[in-house]
């Protein structure tokens, strides 16, 4: 008998999983694809306040997701970054005085914190290089936290495993039985499943979710809002990032990514449904255009490496625009009919940790277990900065798997010891000891698992090495 039965492994069911184990409940979680599969891998990647909520004066996300983004730093150091933002001036779209008090505002709301506050610059003197025209003279610049979304929600996952909670990837629920004191939940593999609470953290399924398969019919309405990123050949030497103001009022980021990289995003572009989005000609088109009315050297299509898009579950508030509707995260209950369920709607990846927090609240009515906080403190798997002696990997490869797994970096010394020298090439500098490491310690089990999220080799990945790692993932599977 679980304690806790939660459904969905994106960054908020791992995010509950991990607190709830964490406090000694006895807890399983479902996904019926991989871990971080859906939403969690196609965010914009910022722990940030959320600047622009300001201006629809979402103070309190604002501050939570700004005092968010200073326990993330230290609880994942290693997938994370700070990274400064410049936000280049246009009077035309908002005043000097609005910037400056929405940044006196955005330094200021999360309390003490360690990133540096924000301050005007000359754009022409501020880095080596500027991208922008020269009719853009000044602006100001803020700092926020850029993460590696899937692996957040990966170690979160292996954290709850390494806690005692069951994690369940590629199952689905056939039915489930309620009853006064607990739920059966039966999986398509034939086992069943009993729990005392569920809780649904399905992201945009919510409501299908509630609708199909428990029969419940919800109070509220989602707004399935998509967003859509281009991953451009680097458009300027720099690690800072820009946050462009658009003419639609909207605003969006051009961000170095991955050495080689820009990351330009997103769009609100809303959809019907929310499986498989694809990013459309329209949006394409909106993404390159924005940045060309502010960059000196124009992008094209054929500077598009990859694109991805996500669909944001988005909490119906009879808002006009899409790009206005809040950020913030909501909850319902059901308990009258029997053991209760509880739903999560909304949140972002930089709430995950708090919005995982109001779920034990909400738990503690119907569960006896630790009221006590942990998660604010508590370092994610390959985060401690203990020494690594003795590592045999070569140097030549080191690096990226470092930024990748931090310290986890030992165990994968033992897959790399397994053979000679790491055995069969795939690609660059992907081995198979890495294949085999992330088969065995982080639950991937296809091509996309590993190329997508456990890593992002896949963003220029060519026909032939995923064919060679197939065949090495049914090596070792
Ligand atoms: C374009 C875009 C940009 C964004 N940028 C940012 C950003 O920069 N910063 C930020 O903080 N937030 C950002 N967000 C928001 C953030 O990504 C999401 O709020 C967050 O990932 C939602 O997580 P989730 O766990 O609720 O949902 P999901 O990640 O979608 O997870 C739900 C999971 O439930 C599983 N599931 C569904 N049905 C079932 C079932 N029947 N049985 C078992 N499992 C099931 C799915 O497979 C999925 O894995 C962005 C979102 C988008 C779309």
């Amino acid at each position: 008998m679980y304690d806790v039965l939660i459904i969905g492994g994106g960054i908020n069911g791992v995010g509950i999983a991990r607190d709830a184990v964490g406090r000694g409940l006895n807890t399983c979680l479902i996904e019926k694809g991989d871990i971080a599969s859906q939403t969690s891998s196609w965010s914009t990647k910022l722990i940030h306040g959320g600047i622009r909520y300001l201006e629809n004066y979402d103070f309190k996300l604002v501050r939570e997701s700004l005092k968010e983004r200073d326990i993330i730093k230290k609880i994942a150091p290693h997938i994370t970054k700070p990274i400064k933002f410049v936000l280049p001036h246009v009077p035309s779209l908002r005043s000097s005085w609005m910037i400056r008090m929405g940044l006196f505002l955005y330094d200021r709301l999360g309390g003490k914190s360690s990133f540096e506050r924000s301050k005007f610059i000359y754009l022409n003197q501020q880095f080596d290089e500027n991208p922008l025209k020269e009719n853009f003279k000044g602006g100001y610049m803020y700092s926020d936290l850029f993460v590696d979304d899937s692996r957040l929600a990966l170690l979160n996952a292996e954290d709850a495993i390494n806690r005692g909670a069951k994690i369940y990837v590629n199952t689905n629920i056939t039915k489930v039985i309620r009853d006064n004191e607990y739920w059966s939940v039966y999986l398509e593999n034939g086992e069943i499943l009993k729990s005392k609470v569920i809780i649904n953290a399905t992201g945009p399924y919510t409501i299908s979710v509630l609708n199909n398969i428990f029969g419940i019919k919800s109070k509220k309405k989602l707004r399935l809002v998509q967003g859509s990123h281009l991953v451009v050949k680097k458009i300027y030497d720099g690690d800072q990032a820009y946050i462009l103001q658009l003419s639609d009022k909207r605003i969006i980021f051009m961000i170095p990514y991955k050495k080689n990289y820009t990351l330009i995003g997103t769009t609100d572009h809303e959809v019907e449904s929310f499986e498989n989005p694809k990013i459309t000609d329209q949006e394409r088109t909106y993404l390159i255009n924005s940045v060309n009315s502010f960059i000196k050297k124009k992008i094209n299509n054929n500077d598009i490496i990859w694109t991805y898009s996500g669909v944001r579950p988005l909490v119906e508030d009879n808002n006009q625009k899409a790009s206005k509707i809040s950020r913030d995260y909501t909850f319902e209950i059901d308990d009258i009919k029997g053991a209760p369920i509880i739903t999560v709607f909304g949140g972002k990846l930089t709430t995950y940790r708090k919005l995982s927090e109001q779920v034990m609240e909400k738990l503690s009515k119907y569960l006896y277990f630790s009221s006590k906080s942990w998660t604010y403190n508590e370092l994610l798997p390959g985060a401690h900065n203990n020494e690594i002696d003795n590592i045999n990997i070569s140097e030549k490869i080191i690096g990226r798997l470092v930024e990748t797994y931090g310290n986890k970096i030992s165990k994968l010394n033992e897959y790399y010891n397994e053979f000679e020298t790491g055995g069969e090439l795939i690609f660059g500098d992907f081995y198979e000891f890495e294949v085999k490491y992330l088969i065995k310690e982080e639950m991937a089990r296809t091509s996309e698992d590993i190329l997508f999220r456990r890593t992002k080799l896949g963003i220029n990945f060519p026909k032939e090495a995923k064919d060679k790692l197939e065949i090495i993932l049914k090596r070792h599977l």
